[in-house]
């Protein structure tokens, strides 16, 4: 049986990453001690290239102060970057514009007194980040990851973002809610393009193979969030990093196959899996 692999049109790096990415592979060049406060993106064999290349990924502050250091795509909070500035004579900002959009919004809302939900989760380094911004406003915020979330909700007032590489339906279901709750809703739809496209892409790709195979770090949210999406429409979705983590039985009589990826997955790891599925025999 032939076997057909179809790459969806928009899969792997988005322009965010790629942005890091050069500006760190340029610091590396020019600078000679480089480091990304944790991994600049969450995708191991991406970062351990870089790492070949002398940049350093580590989860404290580096006691050299002549370091340079590099801020990650997700943003840092306001507070942390002064610490940082002061701390380090060489920063580099590599958060992505629509992370600084959040940013902007957010503060905006603060500042004109709504109470903030932000769709996304607590943990992510993004929405940390995020709020910080609402803290330095002394803005009042809920983060919620669940409709139920919103039910502890009071508030009237009510602006509503999202962490840039939500879901858009439950975006979507979430202000629904909203709008019964609030007398005065504000909504910014802070999704970056990026996630619409690679998740429009999902919706468009899943149902229509036989199989669809997600590549990604386990860690990333974005592509978790892609590997979500298909898993409710196609059950024979799955999620990897690599291509040594599929089993062939996952293809046996399998005649097409779906292949898509999360925003920090590089190229040459997508490349590489579809030049496995298609040298079986
Ligand atoms: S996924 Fe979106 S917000 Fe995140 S780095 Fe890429 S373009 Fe920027």
């Amino acid at each position: 049986m032939s076997r057909k692999v179809i790459v969806a049109d928009n899969a792997g790096f988005c322009y965010g990453v790629k942005r890091a990415i050069t500006l760190a592979e340029r610091a590396s060049k020019s600078h000679k001690s480089v480091y990304t406060l944790g991994p600049i993106i969450h995708n191991p064999q991406e970062v351990n290239r870089l790492a070949s290349i002398g940049v350093k990924s580590s989860d404290i502050l580096p006691e050299d102060k002549n370091a340079t250091l590099i801020i990650r795509s997700h943003g840092i909070s306001p507070e942390d970057e002064l610490f940082l500035r002061n701390a380090f004579s060489n920063v580099i900002d590599a958060t992505c514009p629509y992370v600084k959009a959040v940013h902007e919004a957010v503060s905006t809302l603060a500042k004109e007194g709504y109470f903030v939900v932000i769709v996304g989760e607590k943990d992510h380094p993004e929405v940390k980040g995020t709020v910080g911004y609402l803290e330095q406003e002394g803005g009042e915020y809920a983060i919620i990851n669940s409709i139920e979330d919103l039910d502890n909700i009071e508030a009237s007032k009510i602006g509503v973002v999202a962490q840039t590489t939500q879901n858009e339906h439950f975006f979507e279901g979430v202000v629904l809610k909203l709008l019964r709750k609030a007398k005065d809703l504000r909504v910014i739809n802070t999704i970056c393009n990026a996630t619409n496209e690679r998740q429009s892409d999902i919706y468009r790709l899943a149902p229509n193979v036989d199989v669809m195979i997600i590549i990604g770090g386990k860690s990333s949210g974005n592509t978790r969030r892609l590997y979500e999406i298909s898993k409710s429409l196609n059950p024979h979705s799955y999620h990897i990093e690599t291509k040594e983590e599929i089993p062939l039985d996952w293809l046996e009589n399998v005649s097409s196959i779906g292949l898509s990826a999360g925003a920090s997955t590089p190229d040459w790891i997508i490349e590489d899996v579809k030049n496995f599925i298609e040298s079986l025999p």
